[in-house]
């Protein structure tokens, strides 16, 4: 933390500050410039800002050094980023998760067709809510236990790692049991007790972007994860609110780079709910993959026009597979290979 104090500061005025930085056991630099003295304060920033420094005499304003996201953050960790073992697949770094599947689990066949043709054309995990958020609350919001069950069955099946979805708090037990991942929606990016819940499960987490967040909102809703001592964040971005009104979402593809350049964490895209639009999710699949996704998560119907949820843009699983190789050549771009079984 920087303490710069004002060009009028008087030289008690800084000594007070200087004396109450050292009385929580920080230490405090002072650089007495000709206009204006800054006092670094090194030690437990929680303490420091405790003081109340902001408003005392002579103090102009506080500069935070380190980032909010102390655990998300890439300053502590010299470069290092995180890769994850997950169900024995292995995530971040060089290693590429394609996470498919439908949007909702509808029946038995819907979801185990669904899980073999992810499976054959490569798809490192598979994906399918059992709890769906719903912007109608007359619309189908899943099959909830039932959907848990065949999301097992899936699992055992094709040994794919499994990615679902929880939205309350309540659910979080049996959604813990099967998921290899705990999906946390968009809608529920700020609920901070589902995070941190999910983070004293210890099962690994995809977290979405709020529909109208920051990456620092985003990074600070991991950090409820981790703060937990659940090192298992997945960030997601999946498209925000833009004033465009030609497709769904606005892919922030930016936010792909940026977050990794600001966190150590695996970025993951989904380009479906962004785009709302099959014939999109293609080419926002290839340029995120080319632009150092460290995975994607699409949605794929074998019947998509029967669909019960979200049926314009899951991929159809015949095309599914000629998907699955240009993306793997896109990702290939970035260095990064399909994170194979462990
Ligand atoms: C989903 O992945 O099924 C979903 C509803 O996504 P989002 O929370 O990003 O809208
Ligand atoms: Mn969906």
């Amino acid at each position: 933390m920087m303490i710069v104090m004002k060009p009028t500061a008087t030289e008690a005025e800084i000594q007070a500050v200087l004396d109450r930085i050292e009385s929580v056991g920080a230490k405090a630099h002072p650089s007495r410039g000709d206009e204006l003295t800054v006092i670094g304060a090194i030690g437990d920033l929680e303490h420091v800002q405790r003081l109340g420094l902001e408003g005392a005499p002579g103090v102009d304003k506080l500069v935070p050094i380190l980032k909010p996201y102390k655990l998300a953050s890439t300053q502590l960790r010299h470069g290092e980023r995180s890769v994850f073992d997950i169900g024995g697949r292995k995530v971040g770094g060089e290693h590429f998760a394609l996470i498919a599947g439908p949007c909702t689990i509808e029946t038995r066949d819907q979801t185990l067709s669904t899980a073999d043709i992810v499976k054959e054309a490569g798809a490192t995990m598979f994906r399918g809510g059992a709890y769906k958020p719903r912007t109608s609350p007359y619309a189908f919001s899943g099959l909830g236990q039932e959907g848990l069950r065949l999301l097992r069955e899936a699992k055992e099946r094709t040994g794919l790692p499994v990615v679902t979805e929880c939205m309350d708090v309540r659910d979080l037990e049996a959604v813990a049991e099967v998921a290899d991942v705990i999906q946390i929606g968009a809608r529920n990016m700020q609920n901070y007790t589902l995070l941190s819940e999910v983070g004293r499960t210890g099962v690994p987490a995809l977290l979405k972007r709020g529909l109208s967040s920051t990456l620092e909102e985003l990074l600070m809703a991991a950090e409820y994860i981790l703060k937990e001592g659940n090192e298992h964040v997945l960030l997601c971005e999946r498209g925000i609110r833009t004033f465009e009104t030609a497709y769904r979402f606005t892919l922030d593809l930016t936010a792909i780079p940026v977050l990794k350049e600001l966190s150590h964490l695996p970025v993951i895209v989904d380009p479906s709910h962004a785009a709302g639009r099959r014939d999109l999710v293609e080419p926002l699949s290839l340029a995120a993959a080319a632009a150092g996704a460290d995975g994607i998560i699409v949605e794929v119907h074998p019947q998509p026009e029967e669909a019960i949820c979200d049926g314009p843009q899951q991929l159809r699983g015949s095309d599914f597979a000629d998907y699955a190789a240009k993306v793997e050549q896109a990702a290939a771009l970035a260095g990064k290979t399909l994170g194979a079984a462990v």
